[in-house]
């Protein structure tokens, strides 16, 4: 039966594929096709981890003391059975053969077909099996990662799906949630579309999975509990909806839907070098928002002149407290530098914390760990400012890669001026320190980030110690609403058309303007097309946005004319409810 589930849209388009539903654990997981002459060494592999995790929960048997209760030997008995029963064992080697996943992917694969069975039991004993079955994968996944590590693999990046041998239907990832971090693995993975129960709009689930450019619907609730592992499901990311086990006339629509975008989007390609010029001749500066150095290719293919957001965050996330120091930071920055070819970077220092936390942790779990809001705590430029040596090591590292070209350095989440003197005294301390290291590096503006409302009120002051501005409107939003922008309950109320947003966003520009002091858009607003009018209006000629959107922004300031937007501006402000106003046809 064919139902329809609905959440957020995230990233327009549509996906039509098979699911393949992840637990949320285990996204960071591998997901590749493997070739069939590679079939027979993925059974081998999946056969000598179970039997090397048999030997290891048979060792803790025999070594079980003698007062041990007895049901721990009863315990890793079932464990054993499982082990070797055929529902996982052989149904795990029937994906690899039938689907060409790699072993891990079966294995998470039929978990979840597992887990499902076992939700669905009347009986509670049976039900917490469930428990069992879980923690059993869980040592056959570890076992397999220890010898991947020993083989070589190395790093996740290895594990982490990027390879594709050509399945033969496209796939798309239903999870319940998935980490901002995690999300990053996904990047040039096998999947064409993403479903999420959780996360708001701009989320930095949300904005990774943008940032793909594949269609994405979060906040879907139910979703991975309605879908089945292989259901056929459509994934509307301009409506957010997704069509389960859709019907043949709706496919067909869908079909031709997904035709009409792939042509559009070969249009749009053929702007990717034009240059950024309104009807009235207002040239418009067009950057890339990225999260790794690599982005960077991505960022130049899509025609951007520079970088205005490096979100340098996502190089400290997940890696169990081993933080990257400073020579790491310095390889990962330069990259970037100098893979935009002479173009300019602006870094931002970290902005770890909120839904990005250090450890790998998803929404829900940030929710129940934590009954405190961690967007108002120690995020972003309050965070590295009480880590100061840490602060230091990231300042060393950003001045260092200032040497292989233009670099900006841009703080996060600034309301205090306090924190504008304590960067630039750390900035002070660490020029020196790299003075008597002997280490190069060239004149490097720093910016402000403008997100939190007390520094769009105050913006002048800021303005006065800061080179340049760019404005964060998720966060903004986020604050001046009072909306938690990762939560999906209350997305509803997320409104960058609300009038406090439009009027803090005008301030920021005009005073910057006023004060000749450049100014940007990096939040999601600068990626829709259905603000550019409106910030064009107010003066932007900076946006920053994924490199997947760049096209369709500059699409709309071709056809702009600033002059004509521009005398729309005071009743759109004026306006209590200004998405109609502005989009309603001006009259005459
Ligand atoms: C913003 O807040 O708009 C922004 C660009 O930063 P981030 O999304 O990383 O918080
Ligand atoms: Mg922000």
């Amino acid at each position: 039966m064919s139902i329809q589930i609905f959440g957020l849209p995230i990233s327009r388009g549509v996906a039509i594929g098979r699911a393949v539903l992840v637990a949320s654990s285990r996204v960071d997981v591998a997901h590749y096709f493997v070739a069939d002459s590679q079939v027979a060494q993925e059974i081998d592999r999946l056969r000598a981890a179970r039997d090397a995790v048999a030997g290891e929960i048979q060792a803790l048997k025999d070594d079980l003391p003698a007062e041990a209760p007895h049901e721990l030997a009863a315990l890793l008995d079932v464990h054993l059975m499982l082990l070797h029963d055929e529902s996982l064992s052989d149904a795990t080697k029937l994906w690899i053969e039938q689907r060409r996943y790699n072993a891990e992917w079966a294995l998470s694969a039929q978990l979840e077909v597992l887990a499902r069975q076992f939700d669905e039991m009347e009986d509670d004993y049976l039900r917490e099996r469930k428990a069992d079955i879980e923690q059993v994968v869980e040592r056959l996944l570890r076992q397999m990662a220890a010898s991947a590590g020993r083989a070589g693999a190395g790093a996740t990046e290895a594990l982490a799906g990027v390879r594709d041998f050509g399945g033969s239907e496209p796939l798309v990832l239903v999870a319940s949630d998935v980490a901002p971090a995690d999300m990053l693995h996904f990047k040039r993975s096998v999947f064409t579309g993403f479903v999420t129960d959780v996360g708001g709009r701009t989320s930095h689930t949300a904005i990774v999975a943008r940032s793909m450019d594949i269609p994405a619907v979060v906040g879907a609730r139910e979703a991975s509990r309605l879908i089945r592992q292989d259901d056929l499901i459509v994934i509307d990311g301009d409506a957010g909806v997704v069509v389960v086990d859709p019907s043949e006339i709706v496919l067909e629509e869908y079909r031709f839907r997904q035709r009409q975008s792939e042509l559009e989007r070969a249009r749009l390609d053929r702007l990717r070098h034009t240059p950024a010029v309104t009807l009235d001749g207002q040239a418009v500066e067009m950057l890339a928002n990225i999260e790794l150095p690599r982005d960077a290719t991505a960022a130049l293919e899509a025609g951007a002149v520079g970088v205005g957001l490096f979100r340098s965050e996502f190089l400290f996330l997940n890696r169990g407290g081993d933080l990257p120091g400073e020579d790491e930071q310095y390889e990962a920055y330069r990259a970037a530098v100098l893979g935009m070819r002479g173009l300019p970077v602006t870094i931002r220092t970290v902005d770890v914390g909120a839904d990005k936390p250090l450890e790998r942790m998803s929404a829900q779990e940030l929710r129940h760990e934590h009954g405190l809001n961690p967007a108002l705590g120690l995020r972003a430029i309050r965070w590295s400012l009480a880590e100061p040596g840490m602060f230091r090591q990231q300042l060393r590292a950003i001045l260092r890669a200032s040497a292989h070209g233009k670099v900006r350095i841009l703080i996060p989440m600034v309301a205090h001026l306090a924190e504008a003197s304590q960067v630039h005294e750390a900035l002070s301390r660490v020029r020196a320190q790299l003075d008597e290291a002997g280490h190069p590096y060239s004149r490097v503006e720093v910016g402000a980030m403008i997100e939190v409302p007390a520094a769009a009120v105050m913006i002048d002051r800021f303005l006065r110690h800061f080179d340049f501005v760019s404005i964060g409107t998720n966060d903004l939003i986020q604050y001046t609403l009072a909306i938690d922008r990762a939560d999906e309950s209350v997305s509803h109320l997320y409104d960058p058309w609300h009038p406090a947003v439009l009027t803090l966003l005008h301030r920021t520009i005009q005073a910057s303007q006023a004060a000749g002091k450049p100014v940007c858009v990096c939040g999601e607003m600068a990626g829709d097309v259905a603000f550019t009018d409106v910030l064009l209006a107010m003066g932007l000629r900076s946006f920053s946005m994924h490199p997947a959107r760049l096209a369709s922004v500059k699409q709309r300031v071709l056809r702009a004319d600033t002059r004509a937007l521009e005398t729309r501006l005071a009743s759109l402000l004026a306006n209590d409810d200004p998405a109609k106003a502005w989009t309603s046809p001006a009259p005459g």
